[in-house]
């Protein structure tokens, strides 16, 4: 693991609490989650939930979960057995890698990836083959070509996040298609972060990978409350699967963290059940933010990417004169007071990525005008 140092979200918030600097680089809200459910946990709390709860978790959140895959998207999963609570999608993606890779394994990861794939991918011993996206009309997409000539002989999984952080990218029907026809060729099993289902814009439509001919029985879709209902401190995830890919996960997260949060557990559940409506109102929220971020960006100078979900937006720094995003990312605090993300970070090569920076539009309107109003200083 010596490779991985401290993550850039670390140096940043740093950075942004040493210069007094606007945080707009670690995506995480600065609202609460809806009221009643918040009030749940609390209740589950005095209530007295909290000793262990089951390994596999809850039955009420299991149960929730299963009728949130069947309402949403018409997946079956049995809650008994096909659906396993984890510490956040953190936790299932370690433990989903760590239980279906063997040393040498080849895991195909579409760069820029969250930073947790490449930590997983190491400690199961496996290696990471990276497929670029790159910006093409607006957006970042990659080359079906290209991903096809990454699968070989020891290629075991492919990791797939959509919608996309840190691009914002939503993968279209067609790429989505792409995808599962390549898993199906060379039976690879496809591992799915979906924690930005519900926050997509424009009416972009979230397709889990799941939903695909054949793809139900070789994927493991992993999501979590963090993003959904604005609770990111609450790391409850959950993993669906068919019955012999959730035990061989389970296997490995029992000696993990076995289980955790036995009343939060009973709060999402409680969410997924009765507050859709919350993440409805929520999803306009962040398009707003979104389009008011974007527009102050672009009026401060930068040329802005169309983001189709998730927290997140890339500008493009070169309409500013600057090519480098690491080099300006850490003089951005001095000159401007605003913290964002060097997007070449999350790229195995960083050149695709060298003149993007991510920004988090996840905050209150007036911090996203401050942080306007401090970047045209540029
Ligand atoms: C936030 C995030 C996660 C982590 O989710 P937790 O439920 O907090 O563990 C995983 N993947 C992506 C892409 C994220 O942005």
């Amino acid at each position: 693991m010596r490779e991985f140092g401290t993550t850039v979200f670390a140096t940043m918030t740093r950075l942004a609490v040493e210069t007094g600097s606007i945080n707009l680089g670690q995506g995480f809200p600065d609202t609460d989650g809806p009221e009643a459910m918040l009030e749940r946990a609390v209740e589950a709390i005095r209530g007295g939930l909290n000793q262990y709860p089951p390994g596999p978790g809850i039955p009420e959140l299991r149960q929730a979960v299963s009728e949130h895959q069947k309402d949403g998207y018409g997946l079956d999963y049995d809650p008994d057995g096909e659906v396993l609570v984890t510490v956040g999608a953190t936790e299932a993606i370690a433990a989903t890698v760590l239980a279906l890779c063997e040393p040498g394994d080849e895991v195909i990861v579409f760069e820029p990836y969250y930073d947790s794939y490449a930590a997983a991918i190491a400690l199961a011993g496996a290696a990471r083959v990276p497929v670029p996206l790159r910006v093409d009309a607006g957006r970042f997409t990659f080359d079906p070509g290209e991903l096809a000539a990454a699968v070989g002989p020891r290629t075991r999984a492919i990791l797939v996040n959509s919608p996309h952080n840190p691009t914002g990218t939503v993968f279209t029907r067609e790429e989505l298609a792409s995808i599962a026809r390549l898993c199906e060729e060379h039976d690879l099993i496809a591992i799915t972060d979906e924690v930005y289902e519900h926050l997509t814009f424009d009416g972009v439509e979230h397709l889990p990978l799941a939903t695909f001919p054949g793809m139900r029985e070789r994927t493991v879709t992993i999501s979590s409350a963090g993003k959904t209902f604005s609770v990111t401190g609450w790391k409850i995830g959950w993993v669906c699967a068919p019955y012999t890919l959730v035990s061989a996960v389970q296997a490995v997260k029992q000696f993990m963290t076995f289980t955790s949060g036995a009343p939060w557990q009973l709060a999402v559940a409680y969410g997924l059940r009765h507050e859709m409506e919350w993440v409805a109102a929520q999803r306009a929220s962040l398009s707003a933010k979104r389009d008011r971020l974007a527009a102050g960006l672009a009026s401060s100078g930068f040329e802005v990417l169309r983001s189709a979900g998730t927290y997140f937006i890339q500008a493009d720094i070169r309409s500013l004169g600057f090519d480098d995003g690491l080099a300006f990312t850490r003089q951005l605090p001095e000159r401007a007071g605003v913290v964002a993300i060097p997007t070449q970070v999350f790229y195995d090569h960083p050149e695709y990525g060298a003149r993007y920076v991510r920004f988090a539009f996840c905050k209150r309107d007036e911090v996203i005008d401050e942080a306007v109003d401090r970047l045209k200083r540029l």
